[in-house]
């Protein structure tokens, strides 16, 4: 039976796309971004890590957890039928996210579909790496594609990512000739991804695509600290503060002055 592993089941996402949304998590990812807010979702395996229950400083209990349930597809279709009564409110609707949703194609394929027989709004939240043939199964039974775009730059990229963005790039490029709605992610990394150089190909970038103008600024933050030490791995962003909104403002305006439509936080 098709089953599809997932780290987790957000509800009463409000920055996943429009209105309120369930935002399923998907395990596994081809990338290691340095600044990964979800490195529990990188590896694509059932993980069984120590979690433990603090009060103050002090640990009170200390058990072993496994990260990674496995669903079939009449499974998470009854936890998303759940929030359905939110989603026709709201003009919400669920995200599928991870990890990188598209590693798990029959899955998501078998789940999409079943959201467009009962109308409800999907979205994609993706890193763009996958294969054209992947893409192209699950871009019609797609309402709205969140797709991160980080460093222009592909050696830059292959040093933060892991893997290269020339397939990433080709497939948004196809999405937009599919005139598709996306949205850019763009998450704003101090040091990393926030260089005038890459602001100014992310802008040549979007000049290649008509229909594609919204970007969405992630700012940098840090919780994913503690995560990082559970999962025994290296946190590069130890001792980096979170970013606040403001400090956004200035790129927005620079953004916006391109013709660009810019949100902050999703
Ligand atoms: S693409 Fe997303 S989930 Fe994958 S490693 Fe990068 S930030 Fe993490």
């Amino acid at each position: 039976m098709l089953k599809g592993l997932i780290f987790d089941l957000k509800r009463f996402a409000v920055h996943d796309g429009p209105g309120i949304r369930l935002t399923v998590f998907f395990k596994g990812c081809p990338l290691k971004c340095l600044w990964c807010h979800n490195p529990e979702g990188i590896q694509a395996g059932v993980q069984v890590v120590s979690k433990e229950n603090r009060i103050g400083s002090r640990v009170v209990a200390c058990r072993m957890e496994e990260v990674g349930l496995s669903y079939t597809v009449d499974q998470l279709i009854k936890e998303i039928e759940k929030d359905v009564l939110f989603f026709d409110d709201s003009g919400g609707g669920v995200t599928f996210s991870g990890g990188e949703p598209m590693m798990q194609p029959d899955f998501l394929e078998a789940v999409l579909k079943r959201c467009r027989e009962m109308e409800i709004h999907t979205a994609v939240d993706t890193s763009g790496f996958t294969t054209l043939e992947t893409l192209k199964r699950i871009t019609g039974l797609t309402d709205l594609f969140l797709f991160d775009i980080k460093l222009i730059d592909n050696e830059d990229h292959k040093f933060c990512t892991g893997v290269s963005n020339k397939q990433i790039l080709t497939n948004l490029k196809w999405l937009s000739k599919q005139n598709k709605q996306v949205i850019i992610r763009f998450p704003v990394i101090p040091g990393f991804t926030d260089s005038q150089a890459n602001i100014n190909r992310l802008k040549q970038l979007t000049d290649r695509f008509e229909n594609i103008n919204h970007i969405a600024l992630l700012p940098f933050h840090n919780i994913a600290a503690g995560k990082y030490e559970r999962f025994g791995m290296k946190n590069t962003f130890d001792d980096e503060p979170s970013m606040n909104q403001e400090q956004l403002l200035p790129l927005k305006a620079d953004l916006e002055a391109h013709n660009l439509k810019v949100t902050i936080g999703g």
